[in-house]
């Protein structure tokens, strides 16, 4: 591993994981763990940590957003949750910036 980052190794395919789509600056690729019928995570091939971070890259952001918009059209989804969870307080235990795509079921609000 280049780093020792777990999305970096899995984007780089060096450990594997299901890939949804992927392009120049994005990569989606399902959830090992998935909560619903789709549960995707999209990120940015570059490393950065977080929500807070990837504001300053304005191209990986759009990146991720487009990918998103993609998974939701692979996967049939006219309805569909996208989270991303910024800190440990809030439930990120990767810190690597992923948007997870989840959908395919229906979906109560407020999240828990
Ligand atoms: P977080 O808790 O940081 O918002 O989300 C991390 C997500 O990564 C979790 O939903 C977890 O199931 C997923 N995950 C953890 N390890 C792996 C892995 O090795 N491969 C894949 N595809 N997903 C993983
Ligand atoms: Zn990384």
């Amino acid at each position: 591993m280049l780093n020792d980052c777990l999305f970096c190794a899995i984007a780089a395919g060096e450990i594997p994981g299901t890939i949804v789509h992927q392009d120049e600056l994005a990569v989606a690729f399902r959830d090992i763990d998935p909560v619903a019928p789709t549960h995707v995570l999209v990120i940015p091939r570059r490393h950065v940590r977080d929500l807070g971070e990837l504001a300053d890259h304005a191209d990986d952001a759009q990146a991720v957003l487009a990918a998103v918009r993609e998974v939701a059209r692979i996967e049939g989804l006219a309805d569909y949750r996208t989270v991303l969870n910024t800190g440990a307080g809030a439930g990120q235990s990767v810190f690597h910036v992923h948007a997870h795509v989840i959908g395919g079921r229906g979906l109560s609000w407020p999240p828990g």
